[in-house]
């Protein structure tokens, strides 16, 4: 038996039959060489500490959750006492989070083993994983061809079995596209119904942490564990809607409401979000290294013009730019507009349906080194995705590539759906 082929929940009930140790399922996936470049960092020693501690508490009966005893990836720019958090950045490659994320917390109580941190886009600006300063994760399914992006590690180490489960973050569609481009399930929930409270930020107000799996069972698994209302982070929010009836009444979405002016939008809201977000990496406080002696100054304009790889840099000048007075008003609160008024649109297109079916990508997963030519061309890869994360609205990518938006709260719905 091969043990990196079976789902979490597999692993979970042949570890509680004692059919599997939590140990030996642990060093299957760490003794893989990760020939896709899905980890930034993994921590062999740490994490069969962690599967032995693990252990003991299941044969004394202590464990509790539907996951006890499986390991999981976590993107790198969610926060981590024990592993480096670098957000795929030369800026912070040493940093080491001095507390947990609350997901971390949740999923640490739950008795997951965490392997390891996974390869992102820098900052998860990226459609395409090639914008990490760890170099781009490469795709199992073609590894001449990218991953995706920006959760381009979560999704390589799922679909190339080094993680039965990962965690990933979705601002624009960053679960759910590498999801369609490597043939999982990807989730990204409502706004605020996982918190953010560890999570690096980019654009806050679109930022969501979502679940990248093998199927749809075992992220309703993880999705139990992960979500829920946080006081740490004042916008989380959970409150399940109603359960829909079977068969769910799915509506094709042939034509999206305001189509050429979604992406447009989107990447003015969150490039002007991480312009302010990202205000704080100004070489002081974070990449820093104790053996420069050199000024603040110089210390100041090394980081920031070293530390940001360039499409960084640029999403920050444009960021800038649309907030600056005079452009304000024609562009940022321009797209604030085109976002009420798609949501107005999609929230009428889901009065007389349960969900909304469309196409998650554009195209095949680009080969490596191709799309970076072309900036322009990869922001219109993101049309089918940014709805949701413009909407606040659930959406759910399967393992075929199509996607499903759902109503606020809507994910244990969204979950049982089956293709
Ligand atoms: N590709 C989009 C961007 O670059 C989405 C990123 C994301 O969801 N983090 O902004």
């Amino acid at each position: 038996m091969d043990i990196t082929k079976l789902t979490a929940l597999e692993l979970a009930q042949k570890i509680k039959r004692r059919e599997l140790s939590c140990v030996e399922v642990t060093r299957a996936f760490l003794e893989k060489e990760d020939i896709y470049n899905a980890f930034i960092t993994r921590d062999k020693e740490y994490a069969l500490k962690r599967a032995e501690e693990v252990q003991l508490r299941i044969d004394s009966g202590e464990m509790c959750s539907a996951l006890a005893g499986v390991p999981i990836a976590v993107k790198d720019n969610i926060c981590t006492r024990d592993f480096r958090a670098t957000c795929g950045s030369k800026m912070l490659e040493s940093f080491i989070p001095p507390y947990n994320a609350t997901v971390v917390e949740k999923i640490n109580a739950a008795d997951m083993i965490i392997i390891g941190k996974t390869n992102m886009d820098e900052f998860a600006m990226g459609s395409t994983g090639e914008t990490s300063f760890f170099g781009a994760a490469l795709n199992p399914l073609d590894t001449s061809r990218c991953a995706g992006g920006s959760s381009s590690g979560s999704a390589a180490a799922v679909a190339g079995g080094l993680a039965p489960l990962a965690l990933g973050t979705d601002t624009g569609g960053s679960v759910r596209q590498p999801a369609a481009y490597c043939g999982i399930t990807g989730l990204k929930p409502t706004y605020g119904a996982v918190s953010r409270y560890g999570l690096i930020a980019y654009a806050s107000s679109l930022d969501t942490i979502g679940i990248l799996s093998k199927n749809t069972a075992d992220a309703a698994a993880l999705f139990e564990i992960i979500k829920g209302a946080d006081y740490r982070d004042s916008t989380s929010f959970y409150k399940p809607c109603e359960r829909a009836k079977k068969p769910y009444r799915v509506k094709k979405l042939d034509k999206l409401p305001l189509s050429d002016y979604a992406v447009p939008a989107y990447y003015i809201i969150a490039c002007a979000e991480a312009s302010s977000n990202l205000a704080r990496y100004d070489g002081v406080r974070f990449g820093h290294r104790a053996e420069d002696t050199k000024s603040v100054e110089e210390l100041f304009v090394k980081s920031r013009t070293r530390g940001f790889g360039s499409e960084v840099k640029k999403r920050i000048m444009l960021g800038n730019f649309v907030l600056s007075a005079g452009y304000y008003d024609e562009y940022y609160l321009k797209a604030l507009k085109v976002k009420r008024l798609i949501t107005e649109e999609i929230m009428k297109a889901l009065k007389d349906c349960d969900f909304l079916l469309l196409p998650t990508v554009t195209g095949a997963a680009p080969k490596l080194n191709e799309s970076l030519m072309n900036p322009l061309e990869m922001y219109k890869t993101d049309t089918f995705t940014v709805i949701a994360n413009l909407t606040g609205l659930p959406a759910l990518t399967l393992s075929d590539g199509s996607q499903l938006i759902g109503k606020p709260f809507s994910e244990t719905d969204l979950l049982s759906y089956e293709i």
